[in-house]
């Protein structure tokens, strides 16, 4: 693969960050972020681990639109480890991250993907110490204690999300699902939740996290800038929300309250961001919001997916 000569326009920077409203939050560097991150990534690599993930979260970071994927991780991000995308295999790439863990130079961001398993070591692992697999936890209290950085990506990640929630609703899941902030209790995790991840959340966050440290970020430490209003806020169908025109059946115009909608206790900026480069949202294309973003995100006792419940 050739490795591409330009890196993030401004243009795309801007847009990634937020949008021109958070121009006024994300000082001068916003306007050279190009030749920032530029200098930046001689400096600071990144390491993806992976725990109990679908790995939808790298997908959905794949679906990168604006910049394309592969310009950010091979011109402006240092990509150095990732469970699934790194194209070494085995002793060969966990080099990589045992490199990090003794040179203490050099700078990284650890991301984590996924909830970790605190019932066993052993439902969820990476490599061996001394002959005997070692757990995705281990990895995390190390690397975590080592890395300039700690983001959280996705929901299970966040806060234990799909194999954190309760067990046929009535308890703790068999594996001790948790989030990495519970595993890492000394560090200021930043969290990027979604079921998943939009893409520009995760690169915009990185960006940050490379050029100015981590964003400002909200009670459940989520970055600001993209979960700083409800979904309610700047739906596509708060007007007929405010006319009282709601949607009763699937495909009905109208907001989507009465069918379960959560848009109204989540925060998140999907209404005015989009999927897909703008394709569509959760809102907008009927099928209301579930609250993906939210740290009781799945537990149905407490809020419900298409059906309001009573906590
Ligand atoms: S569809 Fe959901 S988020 Fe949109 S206005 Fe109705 S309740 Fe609010
Ligand atoms: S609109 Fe709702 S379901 Fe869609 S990403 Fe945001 S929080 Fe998740």
């Amino acid at each position: 693969m050739s490795v591409p000569k330009t890196g993030i326009s401004r243009r795309d920077f801007i847009r990634i960050v937020g949008g021109v409203a958070a121009v006024l939050s994300f000082p001068s560097v916003l306007f050279q972020g190009c030749r920032a991150l530029e200098r930046a990534r001689k400096r600071t690599s990144l390491i993806w681990l992976q725990g109990q993930s679908c790995s939808g979260c790298s997908i959905s970071l794949l679906n990168a639109g604006y910049p394309d994927i592969i310009t950010l991780l091979v011109a402006d991000i240092s990509l150095d480890f990732h469970q699934t995308l790194s194209w070494g295999t085995g002793e060969v790439i966990l080099e990589v991250i045992k490199k990090r863990l003794e040179d203490r130079k050099r700078d990284f961001i650890l991301v984590v993907e996924g909830s970790i398993p605190t019932a066993s070591e052993q439902y969820c692992t990476l490599g061996e110490t001394n002959g005997l697999a070692k757990g995705i936890r281990q990895w995390v209290v190390e690397l975590g204690a080592a890395a300039n950085a700690v983001v959280a990506a996705g929901t299970c990640a966040a806060y234990g999300g799909i194999p954190a929630a309760r067990w046929k609703g009535e308890g703790a899941g068999p594996t001790g699902a948790t989030s990495v902030a519970k595993i890492l209790p000394k560090r200021k995790v930043v969290c990027v939740p979604g079921c998943p991840p939009h893409p520009d959340w995760m690169i915009g966050t990185l960006a940050h996290c490379i050029l100015k440290g981590a964003p400002k970020l909200d009670e459940y430490n989520r970055p600001k800038l993209y979960f700083g209003k409800t979904v309610h806020d700047r739906c596509e169908w708060l007007k007929d929300y405010k006319k009282e025109k709601f949607a009763l059946r699937w495909g009905d115009k109208g907001c989507l309250y009465k069918l379960g909608c959560l848009g109204m206790d989540s925060n998140c900026d999907i209404p005015v961001r989009k999927w897909l480069r703008g394709a569509n949202s959760c809102t907008g294309c009927g099928s209301g919001c579930i609250g993906c973003t939210e740290p009781v995100f799945p537990d149905m006792g407490k809020r419900g997916i298409y059906e309001h419940r009573q906590a």
